[in-house]
């Protein structure tokens, strides 16, 4: 059960509720995030809700069967979009493009990517400064400095970032540079950093861990909205399955089928999905046509020479192309 109270609430008027809720054998929790405020009810007793509809300070209930309760579209039915500002939105309606290398490497990278992008429209840029690798003696990202570098040359183009965090003390190392965090798929499941990332006022975007199933990665985001964030993105990348042939097995069954279970938006990372740079424009298409809010992919000047996962790396030509073919299959898609 969840029950919306107003946001101006008086104390005095919640401890009743919560002393209601408590009387029926129900679990209760409070979650605030910025503008709203609901406390989250578990039990199994049957009782009349207008006992409680009638409350003041009360402005909705709803009951949710989902174990998952605030991030389940059975009490949302208008879907969630994130506001990045400056009129770039994610889940709004429209397709939301995020391209950028798998790893910031130096400011010449940085600069030649932001002119592609912003040539081509696109207003969010991926990269990573904290890479998780599977070797130690892989490059391992830039570190802060060198998102301070992209968030200046960023910010004079408008472009928006988006980069993968991980670990707690990295959130306020951080905050200041980045629009949106990424939760990257081997962290999906660090219940420390998604409690923490529930504490911040910046948008999450929180991928399907690699072994994950789609209800373990609602049951992440339910961790993020209930300590308190409900800035949250989706994202499908691939699964690691028996099959050998491509690094992970994009999932594409779990696009809407997180659309039907989720208001939230849900994003496709073919990149990473299938892991070969020939294939990424075909999943990428497939993944629009079953319903993604938006794309993340990897782009490089030089693929050949990117400091990480070039093997899926698309270069400039290939990304314009695709930046097409996906706003063609998106109206495609919208007026099927
Ligand atoms: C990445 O986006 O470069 C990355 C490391 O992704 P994932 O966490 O999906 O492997
Ligand atoms: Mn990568």
């Amino acid at each position: 059960m969840i029950i919306q109270l107003q946001p101006s609430i008086p104390a005095s008027d919640k401890a009743v509720i919560i002393e209601m809720v408590r009387s029926f054998d129900y679990k209760c929790t409070e979650v605030k995030t910025k503008d709203n405020c609901y406390l989250i009810g578990i039990g199994k007793k049957e009782f009349d809700i207008r006992l409680l509809g009638q409350m003041k300070g009360i402005s909705d209930i709803h009951r949710v069967s989902d174990d998952y309760k605030l991030v389940s579209r059975k009490w949302k039915v208008k879907r969630t979009h994130i506001d990045l500002g400056d009129g770039v939105m994610i889940g709004n309606g429209t397709l939301a493009i995020m391209a950028g290398p798998c790893s910031i490497e130096n400011e010449l990278q940085v600069q030649q990517t932001i002119d592609h992008l912003v040539g081509n429209g696109v207003r969010i840029m991926r990269g990573g400064v904290f890479k998780p690798r599977s070797s130690p003696y892989a490059f391992r990202g830039l570190g802060v400095e060198g998102l301070k570098m992209w968030h200046t040359l960023a910010r004079k183009a408008g472009i928006k970032i988006i980069s993968e965090v991980m670990q707690v003390s990295q959130i306020s190392e951080m905050y200041d540079y980045v629009d949106v965090f990424q939760v990257g798929a081997r962290n999906t499941q660090n219940f420390n950093l998604l409690d923490e990332l529930g504490k911040v006022d910046k948008a999450v975007m929180i991928k399907r861990g690699i072994s994950g199933t789609i209800e373990e990665l609602l049951y992440s985001a339910e961790y993020v909205f209930s300590a308190g964030n409900e800035r949250l993105i989706l994202c499908e990348r691939g699964i690691r399955t028996y099959e050998r042939a491509s690094r992970n097995t994009m999932d594409l069954n779990a696009i809407p089928i997180l659309k039907e279970k989720t208001h939230l938006p849900v994003i496709a990372d073919p990149s990473h999905g299938i892991g070969i740079r020939e294939y990424v424009e075909p999943i990428a298409l497939a993944a629009v046509m079953a319903g993604a809010d938006g794309l993340i992919y990897e782009t490089h000047q030089k693929p050949e020479e990117a400091a990480s996962d070039g093997q899926q790396t698309l270069d400039f030509e290939e990304s314009a192309r695709l930046i097409k073919r996906l706003g063609k299959v998106f109206d495609l898609r919208e007026n099927f």
